[in-house]
Parts: structure tokens; C-alpha cells; sequence
């Protein structure tokens, strides 16, 4: 027997409970994984609380990401005792999960942990360090280096963005962090950031374009937010979008696309190829201060991960927060 957090429906309403579950419920996969470290993104507060009906079959066991060992493997690739890790392909949202001790999963969903990585780093990062890489690397594949001007990071106290902040710091880029929080000042200025903006003054409606002021943003927060980052960003900057945390829409027009040259660049995590994953964190390893690890992480037990869901929507939870599942 072992612990997992199992979501269930009853009368309409998703119910988090930790149950002990046998080695049978799990699905029938070719790669047994003991789970070291899962982590709390955005996203599982999202299926956890069931909004936005994320999960449609239930009993689902949450959690996108996940790192741990090798316990049994039928695959030739995978022997007992190789540690990996796992982000995303709907694992935690279609698929068993990482918030519980053991997961049963495909082993093409499988990164083998890199040199110098270990469970706890890895989570720490997990998939909000993932897309932050993967934005950082679009603003270089858009010819955005640090000489071109200031990066704006928006959402900039949550996981994307607080390591979005960290990585690009670290690589010499002078770094504006948008945050709703002023009790994350100091903590920003730790992480890197060397302006700070009130999400109060960048969420109000813009012009279609107004005077520029980024070579480049990364955005985890979309809407109004969106449209003025948009708006404001230089001839050829590279804007990237991950996140919906201030809604779906972008209520912008072409203008500054057509007549400022701007590239809006999409973030997909989930389904990222494995090549492009691997260089993502191998990025991670050389690119991430060490620093930062103890600095963004808070770590929590599987009980207290539906209260914590709560306060992730909710835009109450700085940094990254680990789930400890032993
Ligand atoms: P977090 O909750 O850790 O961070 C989001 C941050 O956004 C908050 O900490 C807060 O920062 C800010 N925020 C919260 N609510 C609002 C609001 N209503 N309006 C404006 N800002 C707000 O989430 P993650 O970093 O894990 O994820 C960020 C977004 O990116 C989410 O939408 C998530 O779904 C998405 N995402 C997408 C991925 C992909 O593959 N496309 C992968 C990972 C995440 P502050 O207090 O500093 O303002």
C-alpha cells in the first residue's frame, strides 16, 4: 500500500482526499517510478480545485510533474535504479500523477535526470522552470540578446516568472519584474530584477502601441496585461505567452505586429519535444544560479496540497513549492 492524493467527483464538485491506494489501482504502464519530489504548479491548482474541468475521468491522481527512481521497468531503456523526471504529456490531467509515492508511466514521457541534477533541484524547477527556460530560449532563437535592452517579466513572484527573472539575470540581461505583490520587492531585486512595476499600473487598458520600452518580454499573465506588453515592446522585440493567470483573451490589434515588427512566440510545455526538453534542462543545470534553489522553494506533505491549490489561483504562493510525498 502507499499514499497518493486522489481526486474525486461528487454532486458536480472536485473532492482532493490523500487515500491509500495497492499497487494494482495504478494504470497498467511499462515504468514503475518511487516518487522522490512532485511539485505545485499553476496548473494543478487549477485540476485540483476542478476549475476550468481540466479532468474529465475520475479517480485521477494529480500532479504534472514528478521525479524519482526507477523501481520496475519492461522497457530496455529504463533499469531499476535510474533516477528521472517527468513534466507534463497530461500526466496529472488525463494520466496518474506525481502526488503520491508511486506513478506507472510510458517511457517516452521519461528525461533521464542530467549530471549534477538531483529530485529535489529538479522540482524545484519542474515544469514552471521548464517553460521559463523554453521562453528564454525563444527570445534568443528571436535574436533578443542582452545588449538589445531591458527584458520584462511579468506574474514575475510565481514560479515562471520568478525563474524567468533568475535565469535571465544570470546571462547578463538587465531584467523589469511586473508583480501584484510589493511583499515580493525584495525578493525580486534577490532574484535579479533590477526595476520593478506594479501589475496595477501594467493591467490597465493601452493603446494598441505606446512609446516602447522592452527588447523582450516574457508573459505568464495574458489580457490587458498582454496587450500593454505588446503594446509597449521595441521594433523586432520577441514577447513570449505561457499563462492565463489574468485571463484568456489579448485585447490588442495588428498594429503592433505589422508596424512594429513584434513576434508574439507560444510556450508549450507539455508537449515539447524530448530533444528540445533535454536541451532545456541541460540550459538549466549551466544557466540556473545555484542560488536560486533555496531562495524560490517551499516544500509542502500531500495533505497540505489542496489548501496550497487554493492559494496558487489565488496568487498567494511565491516562488515554487515542492511536494514531498514520503
Ligand atoms: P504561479 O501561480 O506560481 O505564478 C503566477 C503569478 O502571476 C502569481 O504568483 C502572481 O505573481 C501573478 N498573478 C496571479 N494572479 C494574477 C492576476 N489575476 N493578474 C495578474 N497577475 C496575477 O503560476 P506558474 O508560474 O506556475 O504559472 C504561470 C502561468 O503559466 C499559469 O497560467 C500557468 O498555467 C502557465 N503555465 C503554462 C505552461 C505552458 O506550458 N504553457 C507551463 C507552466 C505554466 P505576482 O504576485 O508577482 O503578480
Amino acid at each position: 500500500m502507499f499514499n497518493a492524493l486522489v481526486l474525486e467527483q461528487k454532486e458536480g464538485k472536485t473532492i482532493a482526499a490523500v487515500q491509500q491506494l495497492e499497487f494494482s489501482d495504478l494504470p497498467d504502464e511499462d515504468v514503475l517510478v518511487e516518487i522522490t519530489y512532485s511539485s505545485l504548479n499553476y496548473k494543478d491548482g487549477l485540476t485540483v480545485t476542478g476549475t476550468l474541468g481540466l479532468v474529465d475521468s475520475f479517480p485521477m491522481v494529480p500532479g504534472i510533474d514528478l521525479a524519482g527512481v526507477v523501481k520496475e521497468s519492461r522497457n530496455d531503456q529504463f533499469q531499476p535504479g535510474d533516477p528521472v523526471i517527468l513534466t507534463g504529456w497530461g500526466v496529472g490531467e488525463r494520466h496518474w500523477g506525481g502526488f503520491s509515492q508511486y506513478a506507472r508511466l510510458k517511457p517516452e514521457w521519461l528525461v533521464k535526470m542530467p549530471q549534477g541534477m538531483d529530485a529535489q533541484k529538479a522540482m524545484a524547477i519542474g515544469t514552471a522552470g521548464l517553460t521559463s527556460m523554453l521562453s528564454v530560449m525563444a527570445l534568443e532563437e528571436g535574436g533578443i540578446t542582452p545588449d538589445k535592452g531591458t527584458i520584462l517579466v511579468t506574474g514575475a513572484a510565481g514560479g515562471v516568472g520568478s525563474i524567468a527573472v533568475s535565469i535571465l539575470n544570470h546571462l547578463g540581461y538587465k531584467v523589469a519584474a511586473v508583480t501584484g505583490r510589493e511583499s515580493t520587492h525584495d525578493y525580486l531585486r534577490a532574484l535579479g530584477a533590477d526595476e520593478l512595476l506594479s501589475r496595477e499600473e501594467m493591467e490597465k487598458p493601452s493603446n494598441p502601441m505606446e512609446s516602447p520600452r522592452w527588447a523582450g518580454a516574457i508573459d505568464t499573465v495574458g489580457s490587458t496585461m498582454l496587450a500593454r506588453v505588446l503594446a509597449e515592446t521595441e521594433y523586432r522585440g520577441v514577447v513570449t505567452t505561457c499563462g492565463l493567470v489574468g485571463g484568456l483573451d489579448i485585447p490588442t490589434t495588428v498594429m503592433p505586429f505589422i508596424l512594429r515588427n513584434v513576434r508574439l512566440q507560444g510556450i508549450d510545455s507539455v508537449m515539447c519535444p524530448i530533444e528540445v526538453r533535454t536541451e532545456a534542462w541541460n540550459r538549466l543545470l549551466t544557466d540556473l544560479p545555484e542560488s536560486t534553489f533555496g531562495e524560490i522553494t517551499n516544500v509542502i506533505g500531500l495533505s497540505e496540497v489542496p489548501k496550497t491549490a487554493h492559494d496558487i489561483l489565488a496568487g498567494k504562493v511565491r516562488g515554487r513549492t515542492l511536494v514531498d510525498p514520503n
